[in-house]
C-alpha cells in the first residue's frame, strides 16, 4: 500500500505524468525514515529535515506535521513487517517544460514501506570495504534532493569494485559517504567532520554523537584531511538503514588493524539498546 497524493492504493495502481518535475528536472526532496516495531524512529528530526530540504528548494511544505504523522501510521499500518523503511518523495509537481517554477501547481507527494533489511551479521564481524572518490557533487549536499546522479555514479565505483561505500573527499578533506556518513577513530577519540553545505546532517550522525556524549566517549567535530582518513584506526559509516558499520579495508589498504575496533563495538552495543528504548516507546 502507498501513498501518492491523498490516496491510498497498491503500488501497482500507482501512476505519475511524465511532465511531472520530479521526473523532468529531479525538482524534488526526499526523506528515508526507518521503522521499528512499527514506530518511526526519530520522526520529529526527520520532519525538521525534510523542512530544511523543502526551504531549500523552495518549496511550501504540502502537510502539517501532524497530517504527516497520520499518512505515516497509516502506511505503516498497511505495510507488512515490524521493521519497515518509509521513502517520502515530494516535487514540485506536473506543468509545462520550463525551468523556471510554475505557478499554481500542487506538489506531487509519494510515499512507500519497505522491509527494512538487517545490516548482514557478517559485515559487522569482519568490517566492510569501501573506496575513495573525488567528491564532485554540487555544493548543497544539506539538501535531500532527489537529483541523485552523481551520488548514482560514486556509489556504482563502489559496486564496480566489490566495495560497500565510496567515501569522498573534497579538497582534501573528508565529507561523507555516497549515501551515508563517515567517522573517523584516531588514538581511542571518535572524530566527525562538521555539519556544513558540503554534507547531509545524517540522523544516525547525531544518534551516534549524543550516544558518544551521553557516554563519556571521547569526541570531537572538525575537518579531517584526507591524510587522516587513510592514517584513521577505525572508520565508520552511519545510515538510517545500515545504521553503523565498521570500514575496514579503505582502498584495498586495511584500517588499522583491519578488524572492527573497540569504539564501533561500544556505539554499535549503544546503538542497538538505544534502538531497544525506541520500540519499548520510551523515546518519542
Ligand atoms: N549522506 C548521504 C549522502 C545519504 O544519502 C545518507 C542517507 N542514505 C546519509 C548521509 C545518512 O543519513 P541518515 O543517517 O539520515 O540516513
Amino acid at each position: 500500500m502507498i501513498y501518492l497524493n491523498g490516496k491510498f492504493m497498491p503500488i501497482e495502481e500507482a501512476f505519475i505524468p511524465v511532465l511531472d518535475r520530479g521526473f523532468i528536472f529531479g525538482d524534488g526532496v526526499y526523506e528515508v525514515i526507518p521503522v521499528y516495531s512499527r514506530k518511526p524512529f526519530r520522526l520529529a528530526e526527520h520532519l525538521i529535515r525534510l523542512q530544511h530540504s523543502l526551504d531549500g528548494i523552495r518549496l511550501k511544505n504540502p502537510c502539517s506535521n501532524d497530517e504527516w504523522r497520520n499518512i505515516l501510521e497509516q502506511i505503516i499500518a498497511n505495510n507488512d513487517g515490524e521493521d519497515q523503511y518509509l521513502y517520502l518523495h515530494i516535487t514540485r509537481g506536473v506543468a509545462k517544460r520550463d525551468h523556471a517554477f510554475p505557478a499554481n501547481v500542487s506538489p506531487t507527494v509519494f510515499i512507500m514501506s519497505n522491509p527494512l533489511p538487517q545490516p548482514p551479521e557478517e559485515l559487522l564481524k569482519t568490517g566492510a570495504s569501501a573506496i575513495t572518490a573525488n567528491d564532485n557533487r554540487w555544493i548543497r549536499c544539506d539538501v535531500k534532493a532527489i537529483s541523485l546522479l552523481p551520488n548514482v555514479l560514486l556509489r556504482q565505483l563502489a559496486v564496480d569494485r566489490h566495495a560497500l561505500e565510496t567515501i569522498l573527499i573534497r579538497n582534501q578533506f573528508l565529507t561523507e559517504g555516497a549515501a551515508s556518513n563517515i567517522f573517523i577513530v584516531k588514538d581511542k577519540v571518535l572524530l566527525a567532520p562538521p555539519k556544513s553545505n558540503l554534507m547531509l546532517p545524517g540522523i544516525t550522525y547525531d544518534v551516534v554523537l549524543e550516544l558518544a556524549a551521553a557516554n563519556q566517549i571521547p569526541h570531537e567535530i572538525r575537518e579531517i584531511s584526507e591524510t587522516e582518513t587513510r592514517m584513521a584506526d577505525e572508520i565508520l559509516l552511519t545510515s538510517s538503514t545500515k545504521e553503523i558499520m565498521p570500514i575496514t579495508l579503505l582502498d584495498n589498504h586495511p584500517v588499522g588493524d583491519g578488524k572492527p575496533g573497540e569504539l564501533f563495538r561500544q556505539l554499535h552495543a549503544l546503538y542497538q539498546e538505544y534502538k531497544a528504548t525506541h520500540m519499548r516507546g520510551q523515546v518519542v
